[in-house]
């Protein structure tokens, strides 16, 4: 089984680093052309010489600026909502800046860039797929992770809601959800021994992901292959939400 998006439009956000990425370069190989939306322009330069992928430069923190991009995006067949923050804090030390700024980045932004997109899959009539990166924080509680936990949670009833809703236009909506991958985000949280020991301990294979793990799933779920697929939370964890 090949999975081929030849003549797809694909949206990507929080392209820069990390997971996003990867996913531009294993959905470019697949024959689609992305739109990779980041908010550092050192990153969009290199990703472009390396994929030829288009680039929008954007802080998806602002919902003007989400809505921005994904107008300026075009007609988009298929969208990943990727772009997150993780701002670290005990539950009796979050402030409501950092709340409300993971809340933006994390949940809004998928809420706004989605309707956008779908506003266009739906005027089309060729349906659609979208992807949202959640985590396994969405489904267990993690130490420190108050905003980032309830920006997940969030984020995954989000993707059930809009499955409902958007699965009559035939566009599929369904949630990646990993455990910890090495990524900058995943080093800065996890890297330390005492942090990542325990955390390491709880998966039953023992190990951390790479990026290439979640973009081989987005892939999928984006690809024709998984046509019946919609509403879904896939864990990418080496089996941790089994404990
Ligand atoms: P990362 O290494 O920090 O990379 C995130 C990328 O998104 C960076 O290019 C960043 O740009 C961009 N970005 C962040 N906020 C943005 C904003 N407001 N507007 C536009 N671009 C923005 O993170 P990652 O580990 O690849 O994580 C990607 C997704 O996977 C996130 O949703 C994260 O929650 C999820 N996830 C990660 C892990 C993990 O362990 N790494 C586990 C589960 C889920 P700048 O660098 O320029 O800020």
């Amino acid at each position: 089984m090949e999975i081929r998006l030849d003549g797809k439009r694909a949206l990507v956000t929080g392209a820069g680093k990390g997971i996003g990425r990867e996913i531009v370069k294993v959905l470019t190989e697949c024959g689609a052309h992305v739109v990779a939306v980041s908010r550092t322009q050192a990153d969009l330069d290199s990703l472009k010489a390396e994929t030829g992928c288009s680039t929008i430069l954007a802080d998806i923190t602002s919902a003007e600026e989400a809505k921005r991009c994904a107008e300026a995006a075009g007609d988009i067949d298929l969208l990943v909502n990727n772009a997150g923050i993780a701002l670290l804090a005990p539950f009796l030390e979050v402030t409501v800046q950092d709340f409300d700024e993971t809340i933006a980045v994390n949940l809004r932004a998928a809420l706004i860039i989605g309707q956008v997109v779908a506003k266009g899959m739906i005027a089309r009539g060729k349906g659609g797929a979208i992807v949202n990166v959640s985590s396994q924080a969405g489904v267990a509680a993690v130490q420190d992770h108050t905003a980032y936990c309830a920006s997940k949670a969030g984020l995954d009833h989000l993707t059930r809601v809009m499955a409902l809703e958007l699965g009559p236009h035939q566009i599929r909506v369904n949630s990646v959800n990993p455990t910890v991958i090495l990524t900058p985000m995943g080093e800065k949280t996890w890297g330390a021994p005492e942090k990542g020991g325990p955390m390491l301990a709880k998966i039953p294979m023992g190990r951390f992901g790479y990026p290439i793990h979640v973009a081989q799933a987005v892939a999928y779920l984006l690809s024709d292959q998984s046509d019946m697929i919609n509403g879904i939370i896939m864990p990418i964890d080496g089996g941790f939400l089994v404990g």
